[in-house]
Order: C-alpha cells, then sequence, then structure tokens
C-alpha cells in the first residue's frame, strides 16, 4: 500500500466508487461524464463501434446520451480523454494510455520472437500474423501475462521459440513442461502452417509417451516399450488419422497397449523371466491372472514381440467378442 494511505478504509474512499454503469461498489477505470466506470464496465464499452447517432460518424461508442441512453462517441458524449491509439489511429481500449490492444500486442511480439537481431525470427512471422489477427487480441495479449515470465509460461515459451532453443518440430514440444501451454501452442502453430499438421490425438499420445516412459524403471523395459509404441503403436495410430480425426478412444487404446505391455514386462521381471525365457505356459498364466478388462489389450505387444522375434512363437487365446479393436478407431 501506498504510504500516502495510512488506512485500507482511506485507500478505498481514494480509489473505489459506485460504477455508474452497473450499480456496483469497487476499483474505477475511469470517469466518465455520466459518472464513475468499473474496469468491465469500461472495457465493455469501449469494444461498442458504430455510427454515433449524434454526429453520424463511425467510430468507437462509449458515451451515454443523457436523455434517451444512446450509444454515442466520446466527443459527442463530452469525454475529456481520447481513446485514439497513438500509432495506428484506431479507437478503442488503450494500453499504458497510449497504444490499442493490437500495437501493444504486436510490441510484446516483436520483443518475444525476437531471434537476437532485433527482428521476428522469421520462421515465426505466420504465428505472429496469426495471433496479430485472431478475434481476441485482449485475450491472446492477457494470456501471455499468465505466469508471467515462469518457465513453461506462454511468454517464456514464445521466447524460447524466437531465439531458437525451441525447434520447430513436433519432437521438441514433447519433452516442454507445462504440457497444456505447449499443447496450445504447438496447435497454433499447426494453424498457421509453422509445423506440419498432425493429428489432435497423436499429439497427445506422443506427449504422455515421453512421460510415461521417463517413470519406467527398468532402462531395458523402457528400450522395449519405446520400440513397440515408435514401430507398433505409433504407425497404426497414424494410419487411422490419416483416414480421420482420431477419436479420444483411439488415443486410450494407444496408451492402454503400452501401458499394459508396460505392466506385462513387470509381470515378467517379478516371475524372474525376460522376453527370451518366457515360456507358453508363463504366457497362459498371465492370461489367467489378467482374465480381465487387460486381456485383449496385450495381444498386440505379444504379435510384435513374436514378429520382432524377442520372444519365441505363443498360442493366444481367441481376441473376445466385443474387445476391443485392434486398429485404431477414427470419428464419424
Ligand atoms: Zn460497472
Ligand atoms: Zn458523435
Ligand atoms: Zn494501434
Amino acid at each position: 500500500m501506498s504510504p500516502a494511505y495510512k488506512t485500507p478504509e482511506q485507500r478505498d474512499r481514494w480509489h473505489k466508487r459506485t460504477c455508474a454503469r452497473c450499480g456496483r461498489h469497487g476499483w474505477f477505470a475511469a470517469r466518465w461524464p455520466d459518472g464513475h466506470v468499473c474496469r468491465t464496465c469500461h472495457d465493455k464499452a469501449l469494444r461498442v463501434r458504430g455510427q454515433c447517432p449524434a454526429c453520424g460518424d463511425e467510430r468507437v461508442l462509449p458515451g451515454l446520451r443523457p436523455d434517451d441512453g444512446a450509444l454515442i462517441c466520446p466527443d459527442c458524449a463530452g469525454f475529456m480523454m481520447s481513446y485514439r491509439c497513438s500509432r495506428c489511429g484506431r479507437e478503442g481500449k488503450l494500453h499504458g494510455g497510449r497504444l490499442c490492444t493490437r500495437c501493444t500486442l504486436a510490441d510484446r511480439l516483436d520483443d518475444l520472437l525476437d531471434d537476437g537481431t532485433g527482428r521476428i525470427r522469421p520462421a515465426l512471422l505466420p504465428l505472429a500474423e496469426s495471433l496479430l489477427n485472431a478475434d481476441n487480441p485482449v485475450s491472446i495479449l492477457n494470456g501471455l501475462y499468465t505466469r508471467k515470465g515462469k518457465i513453461g509460461a506462454p511468454d517464456d515459451l514464445l521466447r524460447r521459440l524466437g531465439r531458437g532453443e525451441i525447434e520447430l518440430t513436433h519432437e521438441a514440444f514433447h519433452t516442454l513442461q507445462h504440457w497444456r501451454a505447449a499443447a496450445h501452442l504447438r496447435e497454433l502453430l499447426m494453424a498457421c502452417g509453422v509445423l506440419p499438421t498432425v493429428d489432435k490425438q497423436v499429439c497427445l499420445f506422443e506427449s504422455w509417451l515421453v512421460g510415461h516412459l521417463a517413470i519406467i524403471a527398468e532402462p531395458e523395459h523402457a528400450q522395449i516399450v519405446r520400440r513397440f509404441a515408435t514401430w507398433s503403436v505409433l504407425p497404426k495410430l497414424r494410419a487411422g488419422a490419416d483416414r480421420r480425426p482420431l477419436t479420444p478412444g483411439s488415443q486410450k487404446y494407444a496408451t492402454g497397449q503400452v501401458k499394459h505391455a508396460t505392466a506385462f514386462l513387470i509381470w515378467l521381471s517379478d516371475q524372474d523371466l525376460t522376453l527370451t525365457t518366457c515360456r507358453q505356459t508363463d504366457i497362459d498364466r498371465w492370461h489367467v491372472e489378467h482374465n480381465e478388462h487387460n486381456r485383449d489389450t496385450v495381444r498386440p505387444f505379444l504379435l510384435w514381440c513374436q514378429s520382432t522375434k524377442l520372444t519365441r512363437r505363443f498360442r493366444l487365446p481367441p481376441r473376445r467378442p466385443g474387445g476391443q479393436p485392434r486398429s485404431p478407431r477414427t470419428s464419424a
């Protein structure tokens, strides 16, 4: 609290008023001819554009005509301050009392996406352009202040992209912290053509896989699971996505295969077995012990193990009717 106020009550007396537009008592954003306005009413009023019924000009219409309450332009309403951007001349909410949202966002992106030469990294120009031309520049600008400066925050991701610390590949995005912000950015990069388009469910599976492999305790298990996922699960998922957008169900089925492959390897270890020493009786025992929902899910892994000669050949129980399909399902 500024030392000018001795008590919170004093501070509230200075800065809080009843909003002339919505009647709520709180912090005010401006004093307009019809009274003090709160931030919400202030920002909302500055988003309204149209022909001023008093002067006929096409402008922003934050004012209220006293006799009929019609929305009018700042000049006709007798506003003391201008809401015209000092750079582009567009009227609307100003940041720092000077620049409109789009110009403020442009400056912020120039700074964040700078490749070190004082210019936006050329490969990222389509990203900057699509962010600037979005319908909601205010929420994009606000988003860039979310967890500002923290690792994995939106502004941090953009800065590292600008400097080339994050490569422009899908793989680079799998290991980023705060996967939600990273996934969102990755979608934006695909939408503006900076990254090749990949099905959303495939993206989610790939991100999940990185995390899953990292928590497998046994390096040899992790290596086998990685090979299974890379050479068997992912190609099927991608082939499905080439036909139609995948549903979350197919992603769940793919993660299930990987989880059960991992569980199977741990079970083998617990029995002092490996894929090489595992025999038909052990496979039968696994199926007796795991008779429930995961019986069909480990089947693709066992088939892959046989085809890659990691195991000898086994007789596997027939797939149960109504069990999960082997190829990824696609949405209608
Ligand atoms: Zn209000
Ligand atoms: Zn007017
Ligand atoms: Zn501007």
